[in-house]
């Protein structure tokens, strides 16, 4: 099996101060809370690498993790949080206006820099979505997301308990690097 390397390597306030060694790099975007340092822990098989970003303070930084000295994952701040509950569709607008705002996907296209959408806490069955399984909700988001994007964007089913979609992850990223 695969060797890991995984270090933490700086939490940067401004892009300007984040690594400029040219390694490429993997962002996770979305929400505080969904799981996205659960997500990069389960990635690269350390339980706690990522709570080093989640000491106060540095939750509104940019974190960069170096993996096997050839790829960095940044856990992005998270926005908002997930509060009153809301139907699948009100999730998934609001999510889509996030992703407009913060990932820019126009800019991201025009730059050919690729985005993968990652669905997390996949080994939960939400009672607020009809108590669907997490395979539906993604047709539920196609359907929602067909009329932005020219070709969909790929997608991967993730959880952090479970750590499916780690290999999944890990594939994607490897391809990515072989452009
Ligand atoms: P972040 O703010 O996006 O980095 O989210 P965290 O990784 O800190 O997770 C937020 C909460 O969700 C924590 O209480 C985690 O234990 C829980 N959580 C994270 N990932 C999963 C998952 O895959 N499955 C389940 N059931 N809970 C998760």
């Amino acid at each position: 099996h695969r060797f890991f390397q995984a270090e933490f390597i700086k939490s940067s306030v401004r892009t300007e101060d984040c690594p400029s060694d040219g390694l490429p790099e993997f962002a996770l975007v979305g929400r505080s809370n969904v799981g996205k340092s659960s997500l990069l822990n389960s990635i690269v098989r350390r339980n706690k690498l990522a709570l080093t970003s989640k000491k106060p303070g540095k939750t509104q930084c940019i974190n960069h993790f170096k993996v096997n000295d050839s790829w960095y994952l940044v856990d992005l701040p998270g926005f908002g949080y997930a509060s009153a509950p809301r139907n699948f569709e009100q999730i998934g607008i609001s999510l889509l206006k996030t992703i407009f705002s913060i990932a820019q996907p126009c800019w991201l296209g025009q730059n050919q820099v690729p985005m993968t959408l990652i669905f997390t806490k996949c080994d939960k069955r939400k009672k607020k979505n009809g108590g669907k399984r997490p395979e539906e909700n993604v047709n539920d988001f196609q359907e929602l997301i067909r009329d932005f994007f020219e070709t969909a964007p790929p997608w991967i089913m993730t959880s952090g308990v479970t750590n499916q979609g780690r290999d999944e992850m890990l594939l994607h990223i490897a391809q990515l690097r072989n452009y």
